[in-house]
């Protein structure tokens, strides 16, 4: 065939469609994978939609492209719905330009594709597939079976009383700290507080050894031991700069497993961590690069015998499913004593200069402030937050107690569930838009599943009752916060009833203001600390929107109880959010609400994100935006809702209520 062949006739109006999908494919695959394709012959191919992300197996490609020549090498990036062909010769791969362009075939599950050839030229290595990210490095074989033995047999998972050590069952896998305790909650140590006894022993030489060969540089003083089983992973993530010095490296035991590395660009590199193979991030692999550990029991690998540690997308050669075993990891760093200074600042604690969003002048922004100030803070705050929320509140029990059994109750906005499980006489399905707080959920066995919502996932007209508590306010325009009201009302059946809940402007302070502060659990432990003088932030917050008892007040409060300040006060445009000092009235409707995330006593801790008056607070503090509402707002906003009547307006406890039923 030669190159010519298209010329000497009129493309039919199949081939003109086909043609067009084919420019399509080369456009997407520049666009979305930085692969460039040539007009010209070369002995190279991307074959998009033939790729292992598309379900289509190398047994099932290899014999097409063989047909046309001889295969050089065939390499299927996982999870990618391409691949690449290299033939011996140039006119193989024209041949198999010709045949295979637009052929049909079937994936796994018996789907038709059309695959789309376009000649490459770069060689595959400079096509980003095959590099390890920046400072990372793989070293096979670093201990011997004997020593992997011996490491193995010398964590005793099952003790827990020594207090050398601190043992802690995540919900994907088994972990145990020694030097440092790794906290958690804000992913940090507490550099002050060292566990005694240090590194186990047995590390000892090994670390040495590392040291005198040059793998690393420092001496850690942390050690993190995690046992994976299969189908157990880690979430993606960067190891807090400012908690831990540049080298971080990780022991591989037990079995191999692939960790993926992402850049923030989104270039995903997946490394094949041999068994007994030394990980070492540095640079631009630690500080830039998130990593992480999918959940899954298979494994894409190389499937040749001489299987190497690195990307998996190195080896040109065949690749195959790995089923995972049991891996043990050895991570250790060195604790940080002063702030990063890394080259990294936009991801980097120690460095990043935070400063207070603005007021959203367009739904795009509304939904980006949305996104950093609500959805980010809520998934980073979930345990905490859950931890803080226990008791159900007498009006909202009140509410589902008296629907009837069999109701259908859609709880939007559900946090960690507390209302799912109020009322057993009830089908309840809670959605939020926190992974974490719906997982939180799940093993509590709720249903609950992760949903915007201003588009909730459920039929119309199909809830009896919806409940939407404490979610309305965190939506940043009117516009926005009315979509998520009439979105309650399209999932009511007609006759449904929708209760709602929003944080009030107007608190009661100067009256109330000792009765918030009795009679809750935070009292209990915070006693000394709020009756001194000394300013603990983030507690009345917590109180007031989940306060426990009926110690309250419940009445609305009269206009003296009442602080009604700058309700009529809209915000100037460009104007940047103010922050709220927690345990004082609210200055403005739109607002963050510091959030002081619990856990890390490090008094030396260099971040404090613009942190409004509470330096001396030692935790993270996360902000959260917040619309508070002025008497009589949330009312009129639900009557501008169609299908709607309005059956009870009242206050309860520093939030304003509405019961509403479509019509
Ligand atoms: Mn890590
Ligand atoms: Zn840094």
């Amino acid at each position: 065939m030669d190159s010519n062949h298209q010329s000497n006739y009129k493309l039919s109006k199949t081939e003109k469609k086909f043609l067009r999908k084919q420019i399509k494919a080369s456009h997407t695959l520049l666009r979305h994978e930085g692969i460039e394709t040539v007009l010209y012959a070369t002995q190279s191919l991307v074959v998009a939609n033939g790729g292992l992300g598309n379900g289509v197996s190398r047994n099932q490609l290899l014999p097409l492209l063989e047909k046309c020549g001889l295969v050089d090498a065939l390499l299927m990036p996982p999870n990618k719905p391409y691949s690449f062909v290299r033939y011996k010769t140039t006119e193989e791969s024209q041949k198999a330009y010709f045949a295979l362009n637009g052929k049909e075939i079937e994936d796994d599950l018996g789907q038709k594709i059309i695959l789309y050839l376009n000649f490459v030229e770069k060689e595959w290595n400079e096509l980003g597939l095959q590099t390890l990210p920046p400072g990372l490095m793989v070293v096979e074989e670093i201990i011997s079976s004997e020593d992997e033995k011996m490491l193995l047999k010398s964590i005793n998972w099952a003790e827990n009383t020594d207090n050398r050590n601190v043992q802690k069952s995540l919900k994907h896998r088994r972990v145990k700290h020694f030097g440092y305790e790794f906290h958690y909650e804000n992913n940090n140590v507490d550099r002050g507080k060292p566990l005694p006894g240090g590194l186990p022993y047995i590390c000892d030489s090994i670390l040495e050894k590392w040291l005198k060969e040059g793998y690393i540089k420092q001496k850690p003083d942390q050690l993190t031991i995690n046992q994976y089983e299969p189908g157990h992973g880690i979430p993606a993530h960067i190891d807090t700069h400012s908690a831990f010095e540049d080298e971080i490296i990780s022991l591989s035991l037990g079995a191999e497993i692939v960790m993926d590395f992402k850049h923030p660009d989104g270039v995903t590199v997946p490394v094949m961590l041999p068994r007994r193979s030394l990980l070492v991030m540095t640079g631009e692999s630690r500080y830039l690069w998130t990593h992480g550990i999918t959940p899954r029991k298979f494994d894409t690998v190389q499937a040749s015998k001489s299987r190497k540690s690195g990307t998996i997308t190195s080896d040109v050669g065949d690749l195959t499913l790995s089923k995972r075993g049991i891996r043990t990891s050895f991570t250790f760093r060195k604790v940080r004593q002063t702030p990063c200074n890394c080259n990294y600042p936009l991801v980097c604690d120690s460095q990043r200069k935070e400063t207070p969003p603005s007021f959203p002048e367009s739904d795009k922004e509304a939904s980006q402030l949305e996104q950093e100030y609500v959805h980010r803070v809520y998934e980073e705050i979930a345990g905490h937050f859950s931890s803080t929320r226990h008791t159900p509140w007498p009006h909202i029990v009140e509410f589902l107690k008296a629907l009837p059994s069999g109701s259908i109750v859609a709880d939007v906005g559900c946090g960690n569930g507390k209302y799912l499980g109020i009322n057993k006489e009830l089908y309840m399905i809670g959605c939020d838009c926190s992974q974490n707080l719906v997982d939180i959920c799940r093993e509590r066995q709720f249903q609950a599943f992760v949903c915007d919502a201003l588009a909730v996932p459920i039929r119309s007209e199909s809830c009896d009752a919806c409940i939407s508590i404490a979610v309305i306010h965190h939506f940043a325009t009117v516009e926005r916060r009315v979509t998520a009201l009439q979105e309650l009302v399209r999932l009511l059946r007609p006759g449904g009833k929708a209760l709602i809940y929003v944080w009030a402007m107007e608190q009661e302070y100067n009256k109330r203001k000792s009765k918030y502060l009795r009679g809750n659990r935070i009292s209990q432990g915070m006693k000394g600390a709020l009756s001194s003088n000394t300013s603990v932030q983030g507690l009345f917050v917590e109180q007031m929107s989940d306060v426990d008892s009926q110690d309250l007040a419940c009445s609305v409060p009269s206009n003296d109880d009442l602080q009604e300040k700058g309700c009529n006060s809209r915000k100037v445009g460009n104007s940047k959010l103010p922050i709220h000092t927690n345990r004082t009235s609210f200055h403005s409707q739109d607002l963050l609400v510091p959030w002081h995330l619990k856990g890390n006593p490090a008094k030396d801790k260099p971040v404090q994100p613009f942190g409004p008056d509470g330096s001396h607070d030692p935790g993270p503090v996360f902000h959260r935006y917040y619309h508070v509402f002025c008497k009589g707002e949330l009312e009129a906003a639900c009557q501008t809702l169609s299908n709607v009547s309005i059956l009870q307006n009242y206050y309860d406890q520093g939030n304003w209520c509405v019961i509403l039923q479509k019509v």
